[in-house]
């Protein structure tokens, strides 16, 4: 700020070396203190020396004394002008989520900011151009306020108190927006952001993934078209250029965008007039960053508008347990729409009880003969199975060989791709290789297929409706850029009567003719996987429940499930999610997980099975041998190390320990030191290792 700058001013009259306190890309703890001959303003980016490279620094600090012993200090080599300091708003979030998940400054401000903002070579050196912006076109700064270029449908009242109490809000509120799938969300965000608009705010506006739900970008642009050419809105997500995101980012920072829609990483835009943040889909797993700086972009979400004093709106068909529990006990403010915007009703959910049914290839003969009914009356029907490939798995049936990853301990799938090109693909490390003519170990050659994925249920649908138009939508079938956009125009151009698909077909779309979904093998996502499955699975199941009927009458889903008792699958039949959530939270509280306990995950990764538990086995002492350091110890639990489900992936063991506090100051502060001491540890192991705070998956 420039008062400090005048106190540090005043402090060096006598000696005219000024200092800067630099934050750096680099995997060492703290920050680095240089001398420059000018006055830097904290928000700066800078090159600087360090060791025997050059570095894109970020200026945290002007100290009027260095850390460092003064002659040892080297100079600010360059300053980076060419754009504005990063704004502080914008740096106090970088340093709550630095300390929050316990990663150095540097590491979070640094990668945090587009490619060509962090490169040396962009500036110095024979590519440099006098730096990347330059070579930007200026744009003029559009005027805000005369929003709205189609006619937007009129609110219901369930809407409309939504919309207006967003809009009205002065000061900080966190404003959950509950409504089923189809209750036309998405309108009260627009009514609220034009609202924010017209006063002269941005709005940051974040979903989980764009390229699945081009329909929301198009509904902005049309909704924010008349200013010149809808220049009003920019986008940011990872599948963007450097060049674009650069872009997008400068015209954030600069005002000139005045909607900024994006995915998690939008959170660390720099937005001066930030007067909205909405977080759609809240509850999904994508807000979470699983690499690098472990982030949740939801949760910053609500820091960064507490830290703005402005209003933030988690909105979601299924919010997570966390949040709705802050609105249970009134953190957090919530408004529901109970109702479909539209006069179609919610579609009719059954559960097919598979345990004495004759199925076949996964199909009971209810699901077929529904999937009959809708061919006849001309609609389009879905099968969702979470499942890519053809089969998980190659069995050997005299044997009992299967086919195995030699590098993970992980089946590897079958995959058809024509007569001699099938193949088998391990998912966790992508190995390949050639499906075997005979079986390797007894030169059986009668290898067969266990179990189904989305190929072969798109084989089975081909022979028991041949008439009928199929379409598959994975990560198979979509991998070529522009393909998954292709495939879902054909079904909204009613080219396709049967769509096969993996979680990618759930999100977001609104399929006009879509009068059933299918939903097979939905019980292997209730048992295999965490405590928070359930939660995830209900989640899930509602929103690809929610694409049928949302236009035509009578819309079905059918559920095939071994466990119909499922508290669950009970839920969903009745639409339920408060009564889910009532009882997903009786059940966490009984036994103390999230959200009435705070958890963090110390994973690590080695050769050796051993080394990678020795490392987590002697972290997990660290505070019993040094209890001067540990003042808090007493709130906490650290779990025993084990292996990880899947212990390796591409030859390396991995091993986890859990801790966990029902204080959450106490667990920051145990983190705190914790973090600090683990390097040392570690060097000794020879493991890499990551710390994850509020972990997701365990
Ligand atoms: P959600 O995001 O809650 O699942 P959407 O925002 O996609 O629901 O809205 C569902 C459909 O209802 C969209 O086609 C939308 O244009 C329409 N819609 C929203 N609000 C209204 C309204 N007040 N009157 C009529 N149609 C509406
Ligand atoms: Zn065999
Ligand atoms: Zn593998």
């Amino acid at each position: 700020t420039p008062s400090a700058l005048k106190a540090d001013e005043a402090g060096q009259a006598a000696d005219l070396t000024l200092w800067v306190r630099v934050a750096l890309d680099v995997p060492v703890q703290g920050l680095f203190d240089y001398c420059s001959a000018t006055i830097i303003p904290v928000g700066t980016r800078v090159i600087v020396p360090f060791g025997r490279r050059k570095l894109v620094g970020v200026v945290v600090a002007t100290p009027a004394q260095p850390a460092i012993e003064p002659r040892l200090a080297k100079a600010v080599e360059e300053v980076l002008d060419d754009t504005p300091p990063l704004p502080a708003d914008w740096l106090r979030l970088a340093s709550f989520a630095a300390q929050y998940y316990q990663r150095p400054l540097g590491e979070v401000i640094l990668p945090a900011l587009p490619t060509a903002l962090r490169k040396v070579s962009a500036y110095q050196g024979k590519r440099s151009a006098g730096g990347p912006v330059k070579r930007m076109d200026k744009r003029a700064r559009p005027l805000a306020g005369s929003v709205g270029a189609d006619t937007p449908p009129s609110l219901n009242a369930e809407q409309a108190a939504a919309a207006q109490a967003i809009a009205g809000q002065q000061g900080h509120k966190t404003i959950m927006l509950h409504g089923v799938t189809g209750s036309g969300k998405t309108e009260v965000y627009l009514h609220a952001a034009q609202a924010v608009l017209a006063r002269g705010g941005q709005v940051l506006f974040m979903v989980p993934e764009i390229n699945l739900t081009p329909q929301l970008e198009q509904s902005l642009r049309s909704r924010l078209a008349g200013i010149e050419g809808g220049e009003m809105l920019a986008v940011l997500h990872s599948g963007l250029s450097d060049g674009e995101r650069l872009r997008a980012w400068m015209r954030a920072q600069r005002g000139e965008a005045r909607v900024l829609l994006g995915t998690r990483l939008s959170i660390f835009a720099p937005l001066p007039d930030l007067g909205l943040i909405i977080v759609d889909e809240e509850h999904d797993a994508s807000y979470k960053q699983q690499d690098g700086l472990r982030y949740s972009a939801r949760d910053l979400a609500v820091w960064r508008a507490r830290d703005r004093n402005i209003p933030v709106v988690l909105g979601s068909a299924t919010p997570s347990l966390e949040s709705w529990n802050h609105a249970e006990t009134g953190h957090y403010q919530r408004f529901t729409l109970a109702q479909r915007a539209k006069a179609v009703e919610l579609p009719s959910v059954k559960l097919v009880d598979t345990r004495r049914l004759a199925m076949q290839q996964g199909f009971s003969p209810q699901l077929v003969k529904a999937l009959e009914e809708r061919l006849e009356a001309g609609q389009q029907s879905l099968i969702f199975l979470n499942r890519r490939g053809y089969a998980p798995v190659l069995n050997c049936a005299s044997c009992g060989w299967v086919s195995q990853c030699p590098r993970c301990t992980a089946y590897t799938v079958l995959h058809r791709a024509g007569a001699r090109r099938n193949y088998l693909q391990c998912h966790h490390c992508g190995f390949q290789a050639r499906v075997p003519h005979a079986c390797p170990d007894c030169g059986d050659q009668d290898l067969k297929p266990m179990g189904r994925g989305t190929q072969r249920v798109e084989e089975y649908l081909a022979e028991l409706f041949p008439s009928a138009r199929i379409a598959r939508i994975d990560a198979d079938s979509t991998r070529l850029k522009g393909s998954a956009a292709a495939l879902f125009a054909k079904v909204h151009a009613g080219e396709v009567d049967l769509l096969v698909g993996t979680q990618m077909v759930a999100k977001g779309h609104d399929f006009a003719n879509l009068g059933l979904v299918g939903v097979l093998n939905a019980d292997a996502m209730l048992f295999a996987q965490d405590f928070r499955a359930p939660e995830r699975l209900f989640a899930q199941l509602m929103q690809v429940a929610g694409r049928a009927g949302r236009h035509v009458k009578g819309g079905e889903v059918i559920i095939q499930t071994d466990y119909p008792e499922q508290a669950v699958y009970q839920a969903l039949l009745r639409h339920d999610y408060p009564g889910f959530a009532q009882y997903g939270l009786a059940e966490r509280k009984a036994v103390g997980l999230p959200p009435y306990a705070y958890q963090a995950l110390l994973t690590a990764e080695a050769r050796e099975l051993s080394s990678a538990l020795g490392f987590l086995a002697d972290a997990r002492l660290l505070p019993e041998q040094h209890p001067l350091d540990y003042p808090t110890v007493a709130a906490l639990t650290l779990y025993d190390p084990v292996p990880l489900r899947v212990v390796r992936v591409a030859n390396i063991e991995r091993a986890q320990l859990l801790v966990e506090s029902t204080s959450r100051p106490a667990l920051q502060a145990f983190l705190t030191t914790w973090s600090h001491a683990l390097s040392g540890v570690a060097k000794a192991f020879r493991v890499r290792w990551n710390l994850e705070v509020d972990p997701l998956e365990i």
